[in-house]
């Protein structure tokens, strides 16, 4: 071994802590998305770091030489990256950092025979925090008649007592004692308050009741679950379950206790959730559960907090660690169990960057820590469930409601009738309109969704229902603004905009471009309703998820009757007084050029159903839709996932999509559009010239669904194959070929593994 060359290392540290900060499972784990990924190990890395423990806007790596941890040098950073192999010469290290890695403004210096690259983060965000008084325990502990003469003080501690959440925020108290910094400072002093900044969100709706999650004891087929999962636990071998429950069947409370019994066996939790923010219920149940061995991850909260938390979890303090995607590098050394809650929810994956798949990651986690893996929803994604049938996943089934409420009756209403009865085009349907008059006479809530997924421009019409579609890839076209034709996404087919439908021959009046925004709908009800309080949220709205928490709040302690928004108000949440949800353009979703919409609007149209009902009183679901024939449509409305999934997993054996096939989408992406197109046609032609032997699918080139980006042109070949080896085999092949001649450089061209998005 030369003396300039640098070998691979296990860990990374960091020299001012003389902390690991990337232990060796998650290498193991970067290790595994570099290579299932084809993805740079510096970005790789950077997903995986802990925020804030890095020397504020630096990232710092060096490679040390004989394997020592840095700890022992003078300088100070972050230090001994493990990257991609080794040993290697500084030169080599020096092209690969450039190339591979993708650090920028890299910079490299050597000292003590080791070799260190930095690189500049320019990542720097905040979140609002608030000082609130909290109590300590000795302030719980002690008897106020031992404050003596006190007596401020000893109101003032009752008062913080008394308070459900232990915690207080200072105008609160101010409103309630006056001025009371005086009567703060002395508490402060004796131990038994303690003033304390946390991030605002942590605030709300804990003025809310929190009682409400008790202890309950489980139904029946939440106990068979339950134990088929402690059984798997307690022999401490990787295994995974498809947890299959109804909405509000009770599967969080599953696995809380899952948790519970895993941090009994001595390991370790990490519990997922497809959006922190949108679910602060959650949130509040677990921390009631954990409280202090819990650690939340979460990218919203503010860099002193996130690496509060993080410090914790790399200390060993914590067990249980809540957290959305990238939860999945948090170091728990002692993992024994991982919860994907919502597996289906498509925010698991990653749509830039590396486009990795939190649940496909979190099994590959569980696998190598010998972890039960659990992946819950309503509705399961065709992936998963295509691994149930081929044995890889139990499946643990729950049919009921843990509450014996019912799952709601759902209508669903033809809107082509509407459109010929009310002439114009109308928002909401008058059944639904009367719907909502009876539920708010009646005391209750309502929700109106709002399908904004993949908004796209596709071609309406009204009279027929009829979408314009690609005759060879069973997709909607798009309507492109820039050349005013119809777009086919995965073959590239391009069409004029006809005259008229070219299914029921109704003349221009009836075709629309659809899409109509939350902000219409919400000032047409306001104008239905004036004595009543509407309230929206869609992302437009949101600067803030603060903003986001306070509609939720308010909707919540009911000061909101109605409110209106996109499926953002679809997940998890749990609102008893809502009895009927609305959602008035359940087909958006239909049309977006994927093959996976029809199970994407399933599972949207089953989440907010499961809204509607939660409580005391039956709830009740109107579709509005110009597709009322559609499966997917009618299995979401008999609540039948299961019809839905043989007819939708026949579609795509019968196309050829996953999960039956494995896809790659290679991109290539270049300022100059000729370099780019011709690249991609050249790697089209190789491919198309070897597919036959290669059992390969080969769709396109096309130029992709946003033709440039930031001035780059992008282009697109879509791979697929039964064989997932042979698959990635071939599109590395015909990419390393590709760049070997010359006509594209690396950097220029990505892979999709698995892809979500075209
Ligand atoms: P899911 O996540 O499956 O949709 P949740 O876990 O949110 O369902 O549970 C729905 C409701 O049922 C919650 O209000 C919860 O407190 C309640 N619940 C859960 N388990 C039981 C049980 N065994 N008995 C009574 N209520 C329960
Ligand atoms: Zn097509």
């Amino acid at each position: 071994q030369s003396a300039d060359a640098y070998p691979r290392t296990r860990y990374l540290v960091s020299c001012d802590t003389r902390q690991i900060v990337i232990a060796e499972e998650v290498h193991h784990l970067l290790d595994w998305m570099v290579r299932y990924y084809r993805a740079p190990i510096g970005e790789a890395v950077k997903l995986a770091l802990p925020p804030g423990v890095l020397n504020e806007k630096e990232i710092q790596f060096a490679l040390s030489p004989n394997g020592k941890t840095f700890a022992e040098s003078e300088a100070g950073g972050i230090v001994l990256a493990q990257l991609l192999g080794g040993p290697l010469t500084r030169k080599e290290w020096q092209l690969k950092a450039k190339t591979e890695i993708k650090l920028e403004d890299i910079r490299f210096w050597e000292d003590q025979g080791y070799l260190f690259i930095q690189s500049r983060d320019r990542e720097k965000e905040s979140i609002p925090h608030v000082t609130v008084v909290v109590v300590t325990e000795a302030g719980r502990a002690v008897d106020p008649t031992e404050l003596g003469r006190a007596y401020k003080q000893i109101e003032l501690l009752r008062w913080l007592r008394v308070r459900e959440t232990h915690f207080a925020r200072i105008p609160e108290i101010y409103a309630v004692f006056g001025s009371a910094s005086p009567l703060l400072n002395q508490l402060e002093k004796k131990g038994f308050i303690e003033r304390k900044r946390i991030p605002k969100y942590e605030l709300l709706g804990d003025d809310a009741e929190t009682t409400a999650d008790a202890v309950h004891t489980l139904t029946e087929e939440q106990g068979a679950a339950f134990e088929e999962i402690t059984a798997g636990l307690d022999l401490a071998r990787f295994c995974s379950f498809l947890l299959f429950g109804v909405t509000g069947a009770g599967k969080t409370e599953i696995y809380l206790r899952a948790i519970q019994h895993c941090l009994e066996n001595g390991r370790q939790a990490l519990f997922l959730v497809p959006e922190i923010a949108l679910t602060p219920l959650m949130h509040r149940r677990i921390r009631d559960r954990f409280g202090e061995r819990l650690a939340i991850l979460h990218s919203a909260v503010g860099m002193s907090q996130r690496s509060e938390a993080w410090a914790n979890v790399l200390a060993g303090k914590v067990d249980v660690v809540l957290g959305a995607r990238s939860g999945v590098f948090a170091p728990l050394p002692r993992l024994g169990l991982v919860i994907v809650d919502e597996e289906h929810d498509q925010s698991y994956k990653q749509n830039d960057g590396i486009r990795y798949h939190a649940r496909d990651l979190a099994l590959v986690r569980g696998k190598m820590a010998e972890a039960v893996v659990v992946l819950g929803s309503a509705t399961p994604s065709l992936e998963s469930w295509q691994n149930h049938r081929r044995g890889r996943h139990h499946l643990l089934t729950l049919t009921k409601r843990a509450t014996k409420a019912k799952l709601p009756e759902v209508e669903i209403l033809d809107m082509r009738g509407e459109f010929k009865a009310q002439r114009k085009r109308p928002l909401l349907s008058r059944r639904l309109q009367a719907a909502i008059g009876e539920t708010l006479k009646s005391g209750n809530q309502v929700m109106i969704l709002l399908n904004r997924r993949g908004y796209h421009n596709f071609l309406l019409c009204r009279k027929c229902g009829h979408v314009e579609m690609c005759s060879q890839c069973e997709v909607c076209l798009t309507f492109h603004r820039t050349d005013e034709r119809l777009h086919c996404h995965y073959c590239n087919e391009i069409r004029p905009v006809p005259a008229a439908c070219s299914s029921c021959a109704a003349d221009g009046v009836a075709l629309q471009f659809f899409g109509e925004g939350t902000q219409q709908i919400e000032a047409h009800i306001q104008e239905l309703f004036p004595d009543y309080v509407v309230d929206r949220m869609d992302r437009d709205r949101l600067s803030a998820r603060e903003a986001h928490q306070k509609i939720l709040d308010k909707f919540e302690s009911r000061q909101t009757d109605i409110l209106v928004g996109t499926q953002m108000i679809a997940k998890g949440h749990d609102f008893p007084n809502v009895t009927l949800v609305g959602i008035v353009n359940a087909d958006q979703g239909l049309r977006i050029p994927d093959f996976r919409s029809a199970e994407t609007v399933f599972q949207l149209l089953t989440q907010v159903a499961g809204r509607s009902g939660r409580g005391k009183n039956p709830g009740r679901v109107v579709i509005q839709t110009y597709m009322p024939e559609h499966y997917c449509i009618r299995f979401a409305a008999d609540h039948d996932f299961l019809a839905f999934l043989k007819k939708e997993l026949t579609y795509r054996e019968h196309l050829f999509y996953p999960p039956f096939a494995h896809m790659i989408n290679i991109m290539v992406t270049h300022k100059d559009d000729q370099k780019a197109a011709q690249a991609i046609q050249w790697m089209a032609a190789q491919l198309n010239s070897v597919k036959q032997r290669a059992d390969l699918v080969v769709l396109g080139p096309t130029k992709a669904a946003i033709g440039r980006i930031k001035g780059a042109w992008r282009y697109q070949i879509v791979l697929k194959s039964g064989d997932r080896a042979s698959l990635h085999g071939f599109a590395d092949q015909v990419v390393e070929t590709c760049v070997a001649r010359g006509l594209i450089e690396r950097p220029a061209v990505t892979f999709d593994i698995d892809p979500y998005q075209f």
